[in-house]
C-alpha cells in the first residue's frame, strides 16, 4: 500500500552519509532509498520512481553529469527533481548542471540540517539554484614567499655530427650539425665550437640580452667553423663576438676567417660584419674565466693545433673533447690493450687533465674495425676511447662527434658495442650518444 510520501533517492558513493542521512529524523517524512554506483543509481531511478534524486558527481562507474543527462531525456522520468553533490564543484560542471536540468548544485561536506532544507525547499516548489561559489583565500592565508629563480646553467649540444653536416631520414634521430656547445650560466654565454650547430643557437640569441659572446674554437677545420657565416648575431650592431683560437701553425685566426669570408665564396666579408669582432690566442694549459663559468684547455690528439677543454660551472666539471685519436696506432682489443702500461706515455697529461671530471663528452667515432685504416685522421676507435674514459675515471659519458657515415641504426649499434666493451673493461660507466639539441642540466 502506498505510504504516501515523497520519495528520495540518494547516490553517493560514501554508505556513510548515506546511512547517516537514512537515519537523521527529518527523513522519516520521506522515503529514503539509497545507491552506492552509478549502475545501481539509475536502476533504481527505474524501480522506485523518486520524486527527488540527490546525486554525487563522482559516483562510481557513472558520472553524475550522465545521470542527470539521462534522466532529463527520458519522457517518463524527466519530471524527477535533481540536485547534485561534489566535494570539489568546477565552474564548467556547475554550469552543464545546471543547464541540464539540475535544480541545485550542493558542495559537500554539507549538513543533514541543509540538505533537508533544500529538499523542503524543492517539495514546496521554490528551490531555484544558487550562485556559482566564488572561492577567496582566507584573509589570514599568506602564501610561501616564491624561492627566487635559479640561474639556469646548462649545456647544450647544437651539433653533434663530426666531419661534415648530414641530412636525410637516416638521421633525423641523433641529427647531422657539426660541432656547437652552448655553455650557459645565466647570462653569460660561452659557445664551443662554431660548426652548423650555431646557426640555430644564433636564432635563439637575436633577443639575448648581453652584449659580449664569448666562441672558443677546438681548431680551425671545417667541421668546427663552417657555420659562423650564418651565426645572426654577428649582423647586429652593438654586439661583441670573441673568438678564441688555438694559435695556428700557417695563418692567424684573423687571417683564416677573412680567407673564409672572401666575397668569392661569401657576400659578407669580415670587414662588412656590423658586430665588433676580436680574435684572441688560446694556449694549451690556460684558464679563461666568464661571469661564474671557468674553460680550461688542453692539446688533443688530431691533425693541426687543436684543443679540448674542460668546463667548470656550479662546482661541476665537464670535459669536452670533440677530435682526438688517443692511443694512436693500438689495434689490440681493449682489454689487452689497457695492459700495455708503455703505449700511455703521450697520454699521461690528458688522462689527468680530465681525470676530475663529473661528466666527459667525447668522440669515439670509428668502430675497431674502421680504425684499421683511418689511423691517423685525428679520431678515436670505440675500445681506445673507452680506454681513455677508464684511466681518467669516468662515470658518465656522452659520445658526440658521430662519423657523417653512422646512421642512427649504426649509432644505436654502436651504442650496444660500446657497452660490452665497457663490460670488458669492467669499468661502471654510464653511456649516451648525445644528438642534436640535447641538454644537460649543470646542477
Ligand atoms: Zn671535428
Ligand atoms: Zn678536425
Amino acid at each position: 500500500m502506498p505510504s504516501g510520501k515523497k520519495k528520495i533517492l540518494i547516490a553517493d558513493p560514501s554508505l556513510e552519509l548515506l546511512k547517516s542521512l537514512k537515519k537523521n529524523t527529518k527523513a522519516e517524512k520521506f522515503t529514503i532509498e539509497i545507491a552506492e554506483s552509478g549502475n545501481e543509481c539509475l536502476e533504481k531511478i527505474k524501480t522506485f520512481e523518486p520524486d527527488l534524486l540527490i546525486v554525487d558527481l563522482m559516483l562510481p562507474g557513472m558520472h553524475g553529469l550522465e545521470i542527470l543527462k539521462a534522466t532529463k531525456n527520458n519522457q517518463s522520468m524527466k519530471k524527477i527533481g535533481v540536485i547534485l553533490t561534489s566535494f570539489h564543484p568546477m565552474v564548467q560542471n556547475y554550469h552543464s548542471a545546471i543547464k541540464s536540468g539540475a535544480l541545485y548544485f550542493l558542495e559537500k561536506p554539507f549538513t543533514a540540517a541543509n540538505l533537508f532544507h533544500l529538499i523542503q525547499l524543492f517539495f514546496d516548489g521554490t528551490l531555484a539554484p544558487a550562485p556559482f561559489p566564488q572561492k577567496k583565500p582566507e584573509p589570514h592565508y599568506k602564501a610561501p614567499p616564491t624561492p627566487p629563480p635559479k640561474i639556469p646553467t646548462y649545456l647544450k649540444l647544437w651539433g653533434t655530427r663530426g666531419s661534415n653536416p648530414v641530412a636525410g631520414s637516416e638521421y633525423v634521430r641523433f641529427g647531422g650539425n657539426t660541432p656547437c656547445l652552448e655553455v650557459r650560466n645565466g647570462d653569460t654565454l660561452v659557445i664551443i665550437d662554431a660548426g652548423s650547430g650555431i646557426r640555430g643557437l644564433g636564432h635563439i640569441l637575436h633577443d639575448h640580452e648581453a652584449k659580449r659572446m664569448d666562441i672558443l674554437l677546438s681548431h680551425t677545420h671545417w667541421d668546427h667553423l663552417l657555420g659562423f657565416p650564418f651565426f645572426y648575431p654577428i649582423y647586429q650592431p652593438g654586439r661583441e663576438v670573441h673568438i678564441w683560437s688555438p694559435v695556428g701553425f700557417e695563418k692567424s685566426t684573423k687571417e683564416l676567417f677573412s680567407d673564409m669570408l672572401a666575397y668569392a665564396y661569401f657576400p659578407v666579408g669580415l670587414d662588412d660584419i656590423q658586430s665588433s669582432i676580436f680574435f684572441h690566442d688560446l694556449r694549451d694549459e690556460q684558464t679563461a674565466n666568464f661571469g661564474n663559468i671557468s674553460i680550461s684547455s688542453h692539446y688533443s690528439f688530431h691533425p693541426g693545433p687543436t684543443l679540448c677543454f674542460k668546463i667548470e660551472m656550479n662546482g661541476k666539471k665537464i670535459g669536452y673533447v670533440t677530435d682526438n685519436e688517443f692511443l694512436m696506432g693500438n689495434h689490440l682489443p681493449a682489454k689487452q690493450a689497457e695492459k700495455k702500461s708503455s703505449i700511455f706515455e703521450p697520454y699521461e697529461s690528458l688522462i689527468s687533465f680530465l681525470s676530475d671530471c663529473d661528466l666527459l663528452i667525447h668522440e669515439a667515432q670509428y668502430t675497431d674495425e674502421e680504425y684499421l685504416d683511418r689511423e691517423g685522421w685525428g679520431h678515436s676507435s670505440i675500445s681506445n676511447a673507452s680506454i681513455l674514459v677508464k684511466k681518467a675515471g669516468i662515470k658518465k659519458w656522452i659520445i658526440t662527434h658521430h662519423d657523417p657515415r653512422h646512421t642512427d641504426e649504426e649509432l644505436l649499434g654502436k651504442h650496444e658495442y660500446h657497452h660490452r666493451v665497457m663490460e670488458d673493461l669492467h669499468h661502471e660507466c654510464l653511456i649516451q650518444l648525445a644528438y642534436d639539441g640535447m641538454m644537460i642540466a649543470i646542477d
